[in-house]
């Protein structure tokens, strides 16, 4: 039988749950159907318990300097519930010549540090007197021409710690599309960044503070839980559900289960991540190939240590590729978030794999604990055994914008225009963090409201290590 809505959304992850949360504070009354694979909410984001320890599958948190992620935050009671650990009040460190490197946070400390060379550092200013680079360079292609050599371990450890990345293979247009948008219009970023200060000035816009990492109490699970609970009370999320295949009837969306069940709909959201997105418009518009983006699977090593072993202050470390290390960073959990660890205990979480080693993420539990072990233990300087380890592995990779992503993103918004009713968000288009997805799929929700699909300005976001 074909049950007809308003909206569908495929997809309960952060992005579709923000869709069918922000349409559902303004229209309560409109028929609204969440279709889920899994058999529960949440896609990527999970959060792992185990006696005192809490750690993370997924996501570990995110910047609170989104203002579409505060207001989801504000508007479902989940502000009352945040932790935060403030950047401002964290080091981080990146490994780097067999040391661990402060990473200051202001731009005067920064420029003052002695993490590279004084004539490296002038050296940086050529991008005042360089001309836009053509075409679609890689992010290290792009660094190099425009501040030189120098910087990129510090970048590379940049796009590990986001993307799990190699930034020899993403796009600068992709990841940094306002910069990009900044270096071709004013002909140099550093010029780009200052005309920008200066508007903002002008039209005297609140200055910009240090931002928060955000999570909650229990874990980042709580986020999805929150706001799917809703949905799942009022029988408008349906768990265990794989759509099949997508198709157009007249004015209509028609959208079939693996299981047989057909739902109609005026709305068509698709909120899954990017190949899956792709499998799913070939139905629309065979025009484009499948498959097309690579991803990056990671895997977390969790390692709990009591005996009065410390951990250096701060949110943790990277590793640029350079120092052929086996691990990608750690992530010092217990000191940005209480209640991570039984008393007396410390905890922190080590990533391997990503774009360039994607054969460890196949490796053993016994294999990865070794080799992640003998590494921290060395950065680290820590006594004994652990008194916890526990490999942790996502079923899901991070997509990396790459070769012809641009492109990509060009066909999905003409296709989105020219087809009525269908809108597209999720892991892999328009970023991959969860700021990306939550103010993307605002964006969708607003879109369905005015029945128009809103044009919006490439953003400059801020690197955070
Ligand atoms: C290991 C890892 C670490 C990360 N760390 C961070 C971090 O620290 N900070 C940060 O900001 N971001 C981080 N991210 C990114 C962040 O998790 C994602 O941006 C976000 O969770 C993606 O949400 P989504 O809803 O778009 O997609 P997903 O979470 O992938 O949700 C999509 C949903 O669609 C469902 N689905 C798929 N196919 C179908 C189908 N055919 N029918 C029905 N349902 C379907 C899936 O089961 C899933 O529930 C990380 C990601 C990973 C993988």
């Amino acid at each position: 039988m074909n049950q007809q809505l308003d909206t569908i959304i495929i997809g309960a992850g952060i992005s579709g749950l923000t869709v069918a949360h922000k349409l559902n504070l303004k229209h309560p009354d409109r028929k609204l159907l969440i279709l889920e694979k899994g058999s529960r909410a949440g896609g990527c984001i999970e959060s792992h318990h185990e006696g005192s320890y809490i750690a993370e599958i997924g996501p570990h948190g995110f910047l609170d300097n989104c203002q579409e992620s505060r207001d989801l935050l504000a508007e479902t009671g989940l502000d009352q519930e945040k932790v935060i650990a403030p950047l401002m009040d964290f080091v981080r460190y990146v490994f780097y010549n067999n040391k661990l490197n402060t990473i200051e946070q202001t731009p005067l400390k920064i420029i003052k540090a002695p993490l590279i060379p004084w004539k490296d550092k002038f050296g940086v200013l050529r991008d005042l007197f360089k001309r836009p680079l053509e075409g679609e360079p890689t992010v290290a292609k792009w660094v190099d021409y425009r501040f030189g050599p120098a910087l990129l371990p510090y970048v590379d450890a940049v796009f590990t710690g986001t993307y799990a990345g190699d930034i020899n293979c993403l796009k600068i247009d992709a990841v940094m599309p306002g910069a990009r948008g900044l270096e071709k219009e004013h002909g140099s970023l550093i010029r780009g960044i200052f005309a920008k200060i200066w508007a903002n000035r002008k039209n005297k816009k609140k200055k910009l503070s240090m931002p928060a990492m955000t999570s909650f109490a229990d874990g980042m699970y709580r986020l999805p839980e929150k706001i799917a609970s809703r949905f799942l009370e009022h029988d408008q999320l349906k768990l265990n559900t794989t759509v099949k295949s997508l198709k157009k009837d007249n004015e209509k969306w028609v959208v079939l289960t693996e299981t047989g069940e057909e739902f109609s709909c005026f709305n068509l959201v698709l909120a899954v991540p990017t190949n899956i997105s792709l499998k799913m418009l070939h139905d629309v518009d065979s025009s484009m190939p499948l498959n097309t983006i690579p991803e990056a699977k990671i895997v977390t090593v969790v390692f709990g240590y009591d005996n009065g072993a410390s951990l250096p202050p701060g949110f943790g470390f990277l590793t640029p590729e350079v120092e052929k290390r086996f691990t990608l960073g750690t992530l010092f959990s217990s000191n940005m978030f209480p209640g991570r660890a039984p008393k007396g205990h410390i905890v922190f979480e080590t990533l391997i794999g990503g774009r360039r080693h994607p054969e460890r993420v196949s490796m053993s539990n016994d294999e990865l604990i070794k080799y992640a072990k003998q590494e921290v233990t060395e950065i680290l300087n820590l006594p004994g055994e652990p008194a916890f380890t526990r490999v942790l592995r996502s079923g899901w990779g991070i997509p990396q914008l790459e070769e012809k992503y641009p492109a990509l993103l060009q066909w999905k918004k003409d296709l989105e225009a020219k087809e009525k009713g269908l809108h597209v968000c999720g892991f892999g288009w328009e970023g991959i963090g969860l700021n990306d997805m939550i103010k993307a799929a605002t964006r969708v929700a607003a879109d369905i409201e005015t029945g128009t699909a809103t044009v919006h300005e490439a953003e400059i976001k801020k690197v955070y290590f």
